[in-house]
């Protein structure tokens, strides 16, 4: 982890409220992890406290970051401009660990909501990368209120997952939230494997907290689908100093900026 002055090489506007800015580093490139996230000074004085963003995709040298504007940070941060100086703490957090190439034992699904999309298709594009034996493709579960809401569904087919998309108003996939989506993925996945006690999947989640802690009931008939889901909260320092970000779980008090963002669904107390 190291603090540095990165170049943005575009900043550009995916959506009303959703922005896509990158910079390169080779160094960082090769070295980051799905669910690594930066801690970025958006501003010297208007904001004293860095904010958290994470990797959202990396090509080459080139380091993605897809974020929402939600308040007065993530607005300056999107009011920035190419050739812009921007300070960056990171890669920061725990991030996951994939062997170097593995054979996949397990379906993997990426459940998503709404701006939750950000560090899974980072993950979608090293597990792809990493997978030797990837006969059955992988799916990616979205979430969103409304159509135009989707975020990287075109981006996850191409490179090679099955897409499914739930929107709350129905204008787009099925009408309901993402877990419904998930359920009735989960129950085909059973139907056709023939034993809901043989199905076996990981899930990776990311999206509002309520939303990550509701996958527990939906999977507890499946003894081996497991899921782990990344947290999003206030982080203050970033580096575990603070304790700002500290969460109860079976393991005891954890920090999200060190020991996560990515968590054990079941440790989640
Ligand atoms: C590890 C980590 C990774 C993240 N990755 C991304 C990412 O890739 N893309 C992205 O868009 N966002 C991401 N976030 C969330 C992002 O950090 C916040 O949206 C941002 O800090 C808000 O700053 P702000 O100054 O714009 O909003 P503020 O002015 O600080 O707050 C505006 C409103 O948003 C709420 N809010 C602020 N931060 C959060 C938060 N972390 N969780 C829930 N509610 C919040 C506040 O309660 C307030 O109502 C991540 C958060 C964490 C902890």
């Amino acid at each position: 982890m190291r603090e540095i002055n990165v170049v943005i090489d575009e900043l550009k506007q995916v959506k009303p409220d959703v922005f896509l800015l990158n910079f390169k580093s080779a160094n960082i490139a090769k070295k980051i992890k799905p669910f690594q996230f930066f801690n970025l000074k958006v501003d010297t004085q208007a904001t004293i406290l860095r904010r958290p963003i994470s990797v959202h995709r990396v090509d080459g040298d080139d380091i993605y970051l897809l974020f929402r504007v939600r308040g007065r940070g993530t607005k300056i941060l999107a009011a920035k401009k190419k050739g812009d100086i921007l300070n960056i703490l990171g890669p920061l957090g725990n991030g996951l660990k994939l062997t170097s190439q593995f054979q996949k034992t397990k379906l993997n699904i990426l459940v998503a909501g709404g701006i939750g999309v950000a560090p899974l298709f980072f993950l979608g594009q090293r597990l792809k990368r990493q997978t030797v034996n990837s006969l059955e493709p992988d799916f990616v579960l979205l979430g969103a209120a409304k159509e135009g809401d989707i975020l990287c569904e075109r981006e996850f087919k191409k490179i090679g997952y099955k897409v499914l998309v739930a929107t709350e108003d129905g204008s787009r996939g099925i009408k309901a939230n993402v877990l419904e989506l998930l359920t009735r993925k989960l129950s085909d996945l059973a139907v056709s494997c023939g034993d809901p006690k043989k199905l076996s999947v990981n899930i990776y989640s990311c999206g509002p907290k309520p939303m990550l802690l509701a996958i527990k009931p939906v999977i507890r008939r499946y003894p081996n689908v497991q899921a782990k889901i990344s947290l999003e909260q206030f982080i203050g320092c970033g580096v575990g100093a603070c304790c700002g970000c500290t969460i109860e779980t079976k393991q005891g008090y954890k920090k999200i900026c060190k020991d996560g963002p990515l968590f054990k669904l079941e440790d989640i107390v």
